[in-house]
């Protein structure tokens, strides 16, 4: 039997033509070769749009720029070729024609690159005569790559079967998740932390009914804001300049304030509800009819009330305007909609995605991640990511005494200093005040990304997880 060979091919198009960036071929099932060449042109040599068309493909296909490589692009035919067949031939322009031998033996693993599915490409690969390897079955590459091959009506047939599956990338990937935590390691996870999205959470309840749903809070402390900004939206008198009037501002103060209370309750839903309305009667409080009961008490309470009553200077306080009526009667509904025990229910333990967002951030201390790196160097970065997120900096002596350095009593005392200090600069973080500068800050940056998410269409719409 002739065990065929393996060609992957990735690229950027320069002036209409293909320049191969990266080349993997497995011949005869096991000589591998693999290689990233430089580019033959400088970057600032290209158009506008073909710098445009790299950034692309670097940024969503293959993950290379035009700067990786080591390997001179004047060697690429050469070295292509050798891997291919083992031999030296012009493998585009063929001199001789080919023999049957090295016409059957190639196959190759076909994606979406323009460079491939490229009319006079594709003709190339038939006169060829080398074969396709399909994309796994979930791969939404594959949609492209068949709309550019079927026509109309075998396209939609061929994609009404494979659409759904495509589309459910994520779910058949968490399933797998689940899955595998069973086989390798006989556990079973026990909640799944969603971000808003219902699908992914439908699909595990039919693999594992017991699994129970959380919310991600970052993503319910979104709600208030999208749900406010559309009541502005619906009710134009209630927005606008004046005293107590729905501004930006606010909407952001009333976020923050919504999403403290999930944070700071995240054991006790009874307060949790409570806090929830604590900001709205703390804002709609006058000099006449004081809310603060629910606002905490104490020289350093956020709630100026509170602050004049323990210094005793309550008499001479003054409160500033309070909501507007109207914007009264508008967002009560909405605290009532999200102050729901059922949502603040699944909000119970104050789970969020940034762990996952500060292990990946880890991760890329050691391995940029907008620069194109192999597959041992990911390896190796992300264990050790794991060893340094998990146990601080003692693994990292562990791992060079293994690779046999000998470990000073300065190695033990560095170690122990950086872990010293990087709790100390997380309980500094912590602290009161910087919170508070930070959530502005952030708050700013929500803004701007929640005005986009709201013109995307609603991913985090409330009620949607419901
Ligand atoms: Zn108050």
């Amino acid at each position: 039997m002739t065990i065929p060979t393996f060609v992957d091919l990735q690229g950027f198009i320069v002036g209409k033509k293909f320049v191969a960036k990266e080349v993997a071929v497995l011949r005869e099932g096991t000589i591998l070769s693999h290689y990233i060449f430089t580019c033959p042109i400088p970057w600032n040599y290209l158009t506008k749009s073909e710098k445009h068309c790299a950034s692309w493909l670097g940024a969503y296909h293959h993950g290379l720029q035009c700067e990786d490589g080591m390997i001179p692009y004047s060697m690429t035919k050469r070295l292509i070729t050798m891997a291919v067949i083992g031999a030296e031939w012009n493998w585009l322009q063929p001199s001789r024609p080919f023999t049957d031998s090295e016409r059957r033996k190639v196959i190759l693993l076909q994606d979406n690159a323009r460079s491939l599915i490229a009319k006079n490409i594709l003709e190339t690969i038939y006169n060829l005569g080398w074969d396709i390897l399909p994309h796994a079955e979930y791969d939404p590459d594959l949609c492209i790559i068949n709309k550019s091959k079927l026509n109309e009506t075998e396209f939609d047939t061929w994609f009404s079967e494979h659409g759904i599956n495509c589309l459910g990338m994520e779910v058949q990937s968490m399933l797998e998740m689940f899955a595998r935590a069973e086989n390798l390691h006989g556990a079973q996870y026990k909640k799944y932390i969603g971000d808003g999205d219902t699908k992914t959470f439908a699909a595990l309840l039919k693999h594992d009914d017991e699994v129970e749903k959380k919310e991600c809070v970052n993503h319910v402390q979104k709600r208030i804001g999208s749900k406010l900004r559309k009541a502005k939206k619906t009710n134009k008198n209630i927005g606008g300049r004046g005293a107590g009037k729905l501004t930006d501002k606010l909407i952001n103060e009333l976020g923050t304030y919504y999403g403290l209370a999930i944070r700071r309750n995240s054991n006790d839903l009874e307060k949790m509800v409570d806090d929830v309305w604590t900001i709205f009667y703390h804002k709609i409080s006058t000099n006449e009819k004081p809310m603060h009961e629910r606002c905490p008490s104490g020289p350093n309470s956020w709630c100026k009330w509170r602050r004049a009553e323990a210094i005793g200077t309550l008499e001479s306080y003054e409160h500033p305007p309070p909501l507007d009526s109207t914007v009264q009667k508008v967002i009560k509904p909405i605290y009532e909609d999200l102050s729901k025990e059922d949502l603040l229910k699944r909000c119970l333990g104050g789970f969020t995605q940034n762990n996952n967002e500060a292990f990946n951030k880890t991760i890329w201390q050691f391995m940029p991640k907008h620069s194109f790196c192999s597959k041992n160097i990911i390896e190796i970065a992300a264990l050790t990511a794991t060893c340094i997120f998990n146990e601080g900096f003692k693994p990292v002596l562990k791992i060079m005494e293994i690779m046999g350095i000998t470990i000073g009593p300065n190695a033990d005392f560095f170690a122990c200093e950086r872990n010293e200090t990087r709790i100390q600069q997380a309980q500094q973080l912590m602290t009161y005040e910087v919170i508070e500068r930070k959530m502005v800050r952030c708050n700013e940056m929500l803004e701007t990304l929640q005005n986009f998410e709201e013109m995307e269409g609603i991913l985090y719409g409330p009620g949607i997880a419901d």
